[in-house]
């Protein structure tokens, strides 16, 4: 079966879906994107990610291709047309293409991607039965990473460093010995019954996973602190988890060499995480 992309107005074969050398996003990583999780045909978070991607829009000073309704009808095409059961949308938009310079072309058209991954049945339900490893990684991203940007070869070293290490996210640490976030995804601890995440900033991304889980917090007797946290604390934590599309609420089970808690995944993150799911945006 062949997996169809929307690319720039119309429905191809993924193995046909070509943009252009010239493209912005190829040269300069110059454009912003958002990736969906599908979780049994229901897009989660919908409202959140498309808010978001307007916002990056804006602070880089591109226009959207197509008009704003107009993103989940393209969206659920591409969740029909790849037989998308459980899955992730990855949604792209570049400044277009232009002969290559520096500043913004006067003539070029944003391209709008879209395309599909599938994923096994069970893979959203395995991210929280695992419990990660995670790996400190020092913090290289630019002073805006709050925009959604395709500028992400600092989350992708840190990334494969993670790998490398036996862990599977890295979670990024400032100048100052704070962690910012995970290279995707955001960080959070549990320390005496006081939930911990950094605030929002220009340091971090806004997780739309990390604001549905906020919300989700009312129905659960736990203090939220946002607030910067670092290895000391982060050595005094009893659970630790991640949050993004992709990994909902994903314990974390060591951080370097620190077993966090037991070293099992604790009982408050499961709470988190079922709280977000019965709370969570289904479209
Ligand atoms: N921070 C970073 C750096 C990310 O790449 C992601 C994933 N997009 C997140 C946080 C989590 O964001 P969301 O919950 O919207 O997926």
């Amino acid at each position: 079966m062949s997996r169809i992309a929307y690319v720039n107005g119309s429905y191809c074969d993924l193995i046909r879906a070509y943009t252009h050398v010239e493209d912005r996003g190829y040269q300069f990583a110059d454009g912003v994107y958002e990736v969906f999780a599908v979780i049994d045909k229901h897009i989660i978070d919908y409202d959140g990610h498309i808010e978001r991607l307007y916002r990056s829009l804006g602070e880089l000073k591109m226009k959207s291709p197509i008009n704003k309704k107009s993103y989940i009808f393209h969206i659920r095409n591409i969740i029909k047309k790849n037989y998308l059961h459980n899955g992730t949308i990855y949604l792209q938009i570049t400044r277009g293409v232009a002969s290559r310079d520096f500043k913004f072309p006067k003539n070029s058209k944003e391209s709008l991607v879209i395309i599909a991954k599938n994923l096994p049945l069970d893979y959203f339900s395995q991210q929280f039965d695992r419990g990660i490893n995670v790996k400190l990684v020092k913090d290289l991203r630019w002073k805006r990473v709050d925009i959604k940007t395709l500028n992400l070869l600092p989350p992708v070293l840190a990334k494969q460093l993670a790998y490398e290490n036996n862990c599977e996210e890295a979670w990024l640490v400032d100048d100052e010995g704070y962690i910012t976030e995970g290279s995707s995804s955001n960080a959070w601890i549990l320390c005496k019954r006081q939930l911990i995440t950094r605030p929002i900033s220009n340091s971090i991304l806004n997780g739309i996973t990390r604001k549905s889980l906020i919300k989700a917090l009312d129905k659960i007797n736990i203090k939220l602190v946002e607030k910067k946290f670092n290895i000391h604390d982060i050595k005094k934590a009893d659970e630790a988890f991640i949050t993004s599309a992709t990994q909902l609420v994903t314990p974390v089970i060591k951080i370097d060499n620190f077993k966090i808690g037991s070293g099992q995944i604790g009982p408050m993150s499961r709470k988190f995480r079922n709280a977000y799911m019965e709370a969570v945006q289904l479209s």
